[in-house]
Formats: structure tokens, sequence, C-alpha cells
């Protein structure tokens, strides 16, 4: 009744006033946070390791202040920095920018009398760099003389980086993001959906202002029907992804009722809430191509980590709120080691294919005919074996699935988008596009996307979520869960609470903590005078 709708109000009003909040404030608040010291430096950085690749590329934080050793160093390891930085810029630039990127580099990197000249460079390479010229700049030498900068940034000046007080600056927030999450780390939002073992509500970190999406798996249930090992395995696979196509996780700990997974925020809706219940059925033909990438990309990256999806439909793909899209719910996926496979029936009827039905076995194949039916209900807002809404037995759409042909008779088909489509609906295995060594990416449907761009984040988004729509079922739809009673935890019960709950995921917290400015903040000498007490500085 009204009641219902003023409540969904009131929790749609609060939700939507977290994500626009006013960082100014947020800075107030937290004037009196400052770093930890590391409790046993020596202990901490043998945790935290010696590896160049993970501390000065793959870690935000770590990044970042390796950066800031090199500029507060010497001309040579500044210009090695900044030689890294243009490349990247060049790699991603297109047409003329891309040529104004060249001349940069062959002029500030390659002429010995320029003062950022590469002169670390030795034998082979140092000739190659003075050589580079407009003819020769190539993908292939460039990365030559890119990996022989990494390898120099890698030796000297990484040594003297983990001896200088930006390595112990590192360790502070090594420190820091060791600490023990709880709930009272986060306000907690409306329910935006529901699974099997509970809900996924909105929250937002209370010192960064980040707000994320939290999935709350009840302990009881989960011990009652036996999930437990399900959540683990899920929660490992999404701690091992690192794509813009995938919801990232962001931590994961538990209360005394919950297990927590707390993954990007995904406030634009699922695509089958976009197909069926957004005015007109169906997705625009320029969005269809554009999501289907992006999802592309995102098998792609699972496939590269042996990770079968097995639940690839549009109700697992969520928009976030620039309108770009990355695959949800993890919890069917496994892992599959090259050239294994399985036979186990998974996945929702309609997008199973015939090798699962037939139960024989199968790997990473099915997941490009689930997207094949994909593509087609995005387009005809049916799936092609099951009409929207038909009251049909699944032996009938395994019939259908194993015998009929899909039929292209909706008026929105164009060529290309047929042709995907089937080549993704081949029965057999061997045949299917994407399962034969060869690459979906390059199949004309795609003509129109640069993937390089696209996976760096910058293609714009054909579509826009508005920011000011709660694009979830009313609340009210996500109600009635029975309490599950006489469940008692023992000691094993306990240790895996424990093996699940391990906190902040460092990639995903180390670029919280730089995206809402207060790394920055912590990092300021001004007003922080106090953190450069190794004297050194
Ligand atoms: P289950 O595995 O139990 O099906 P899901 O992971 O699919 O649970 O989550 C249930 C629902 O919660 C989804 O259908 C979706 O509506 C919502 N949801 C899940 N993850 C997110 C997210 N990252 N952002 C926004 N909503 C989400
Ligand atoms: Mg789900
Ligand atoms: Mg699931």
């Amino acid at each position: 009744g009204d009641l219902v709708g003023l409540d969904n109000l009131v929790a749609n009003t609060s939700y939507l006033r977290a994500q626009h909040l006013d960082r100014s404030e947020l800075r107030k608040l937290r004037l009196t946070l400052s770093l930890p010291k590391p409790k046993n430096s020596s202990e901490l950085e043998l945790a935290v390791g010696t590896k160049y690749v993970s501390l000065c590329e793959q870690q935000p934080i770590g990044r970042k202040l390796f950066l800031q050793f090199l500029q507060s160093s010497n001309l040579q390891y500044v210009a090695a920095a900044e030689f890294l930085e243009e490349l990247s810029h060049w790699s991603f630039a297109e047409d003329e920018t891309k040529e104004e990127a060249k001349r940069s580099i062959l002029a500030k990197f390659c002429q010995p009398e320029s003062k950022s000249f590469l002169s670390f460079l030795t034998g082979e390479e140092a000739q190659r760099c003075k050589a580079l010229s407009d003819k020769n700049f190539n993908e292939e030498t460039i990365n030559q003389i890119k990996e022989a900068t990494r390898d120099f940034l890698g030796g000297k000046p990484f040594s003297e980086y983990l001896k200088s007080p930006f390595f112990y600056r590192f360790l502070q927030w090594k420190e820091y993001e060791k600490q023990k999450i709880t709930r009272r780390y986060f306000y907690e939002f409306r329910t935006l959906g529901k699974g099997g073992f509970g809900e996924v509500c909105a929250v937002q970190v209370k010192h960064t202002g980040q707000m994320y999406a939290c999935k709350k798996l009840d302990k009881r249930r989960l011990k009652k029907k036996g999930g437990e090992r399900l959540a683990l395995l899920e929660k490992q696979i999404l701690e091992k992804v690192d794509s813009l196509f995938i919801v990232n996780l962001a931590y994961a700990f538990d209360t005394k009722t919950h297990l927590c997974l707390v993954m990007d925020l995904m406030n634009g809706g699922d695509l089958r809430f976009h197909i069926y219940e957004l005015g007109e059925r169906g997705i625009r033909m320029d969005r269809v191509v554009y999501y289907t990438a992006q999802i592309t990309t995102g098998i792609l990256h699972l496939h590269s980590l042996d990770i079968v999806y097995r639940d690839m439909k549009p109700e697992n793909v969520l928009l976030d709120a620039k309108g770009q899209c990355r695959l949800s719910d993890l919890g069917l996926a496994v892992e599959l080691p090259k050239g294994k496979t399985i036979c186990q029936m998974a996945g929702t009827t309609g997008y199973m294919a015939p090798e699962i039905l037939r139960q024989d076995n199968y790997n990473s194949s099915v997941d490009w005919w689930a997207l094949g039916c994909s593509i087609y209900e995005m387009v005809t807002a049916r799936l092609p074996f099951k009409d929207f809404r038909e009251k049909v037995q699944n032996e009938e759409v395994t019939r259908r699935t194993l015998e009929d042909e899909c039929k292209f008779e909706h008026k929105r088909f164009d060529a290309p988008t047929k042709d995907i489509i089937s080549r993704f609906l081949r029965k057999k295995a061997q045949h299917r596009l994407g399962s034969r060594g060869d690459d979906p990416r390059k199949n004309p449907f795609f003509k129109s996307i640069n993937f390089l761009r696209l996976e760096a984040g910058l293609v714009e988004p054909p579509w826009v979520p508005k920011s000011n729509v709660v694009y979830a079922m009313n609340m009210n739809t996500f109600r009635d869960s029975t309490a599950v009673e006489n469940i008692k935890f023992d000691d094993k019960d306990e240790k895996f609470f424990k093996q699940f709950s391990t906190g902040a995921v460092s990639v995903r917290w180390q670029k919280e903590m730089i995206d809402s400015g207060l790394f920055d903040e912590l990092n300021d000498p001004q007003q922080n005078g106090h953190l450069c007490e190794t004297g050194k500085t």
C-alpha cells in the first residue's frame, strides 16, 4: 500500500543522496585521521614481498609512491618514468593525438642533447633508441625499449626505493590496509536485489564516501543448505579476477549472522531489467554491440584464468553509473585447467548449451553459446528456443535446443548480428565461434569497436543511466525471508568464516584511497608532519 510506497521513497532518497555526497564535508570529518606505524617493519616487509611488478606497477599506492621516489631522485629516473607514461598515452591515442604523442617521444627521449634522453640504456637498446625515427617507430621496437626501461627501473632504482622513506610510507599504508573490517566500517542503504542466500544492499564506506554493493550471505542458511564451500569458491574467484568488465571484490568480512562480499556498486540495473522493464522491449543495436563487446572481453578474461562462467545471461550483466557493464554473480563459475572438461549439469534454462543438456563433457565453449542466446535476447526480448513468459517444460526447451534451428524473423536483425549469433549457436562445440582457438573480437559484428581503447575504459558508453533514477525493483519485492532455526556453529564453521573474512582486497582498496583523495591528504607532509619520522626526508 502507500506505506510501502513511502518506505521505498525514503530509502531511495537517502541512497541517491549518498551517491552525490559533498567531498569537502568528508575532508573535514577525517582531519584527525593518520596512518599507523608499521608494527614490525621487517615482518611486514616480508609479508609485502619484494617483487617489482607487484610493488611498483600493480598496486596503485605502490605505483604512486615509487613514482614520487623517482621524481625526487635524479633526471635519469624521472626520464624513465616519463617515458613509460608517454608510451602508455601513445598506445591508447588515436589519429592526430597519436602522431603528436609520437613526435613528443622522439624529441624528448631519443635525442642525446635532450635532458630527458634515455641515457641509462646500454648496448643494442641504446643504439635502437638513438636510431628511432618517424619511419621505424613501430610496436615491436618500442616494446623492446620499454622492456629495457622497466628492467632498468627494477634494478638500482628499485633497490634504492626499498630503503627510502617512500617505501616506509608504503608499509604504513599496508598496515592500514590490514585493518579488521566490521559492519561499522560502512553505512547501509536500501536493498538492491535478492539472491539465494540473502540480499544485496548498497553500502558506503564511512571515511571515504565510496559506494559499494554488499552481498550478504546468511550463515545459518548457508550451513543448512550446504552452500559454504560454494560461497568460499565464489569469493576466491571474485578475488582472482581483475577486469574492467567483471565486478571487483573490495572487501570480504563477516558479522555474527552473515558473510559479506563488498563489490563494485552497479546502480544502472541489470540487462534483463533493461530488455523487459523499460519502455519498448529489447535494447537499441548500438548498445547491444557495445555491451556484447564488454561482455566478450570479460568472458575472455575469465577463460584466460581457466575459469568457466556458466551463468552468462542478461540478468547477470550489470550496468554502472557511467553505462559500462560488468559480469556479476560468479556463484556457478568453476576453474577448469586447459584440456580438462566437466559434465556437471549447471546453468539456467534457455541458456544452456547442447553439450550441457546432453550431459556430455564440456568446457568454456558453453559460455559462447550462452552469449549467443543473450545477444538474441537483447535484440528480440525473447530467447532463441523459448518465448518470453512462455509456459513450457524444460524438456521441450532441451529438445528445441538440441534439434531446432534458430530463427531470425525479428525485424531488428541485420546481417552481422545474425551472423555472429549463428556462429555462437553452432550445436557442435568444436565449430562454435570462440571455441576453435579463434577470437570473437575479430568478428565484423564488432567493426565499430576499438578493443584496445574499450579495455582501457576509453570508449564512451552509448547510453548513460539517469542519476536520479533507482534501476532496481521496489523493495517490497525483496521481503519475507523466513528465519532459519536450530542451526549451531562448530569449530569447523568458525574456521571457515575466518577463511572467508580476509578484509580489504589490495588493489581495489588502494584505488579507493586514491580516488577519494584520502591518499593525497594523508601523504601531505604539511598536514601530517609526524609521518616523516624516519628522519630521511
Ligand atoms: P545470487 O548468486 O544469490 O543469485 P546475485 O549475486 O545474483 O545473487 O545477486 C542478487 C541480486 O542482487 C542481483 O540479481 C542484482 O539485482 C543485485 N546485485 C548483485 N550484485 C550487485 C552489484 N554489484 N550492484 C548492484 N546490484 C547487485
Ligand atoms: Mg544471481
Ligand atoms: Mg549466484
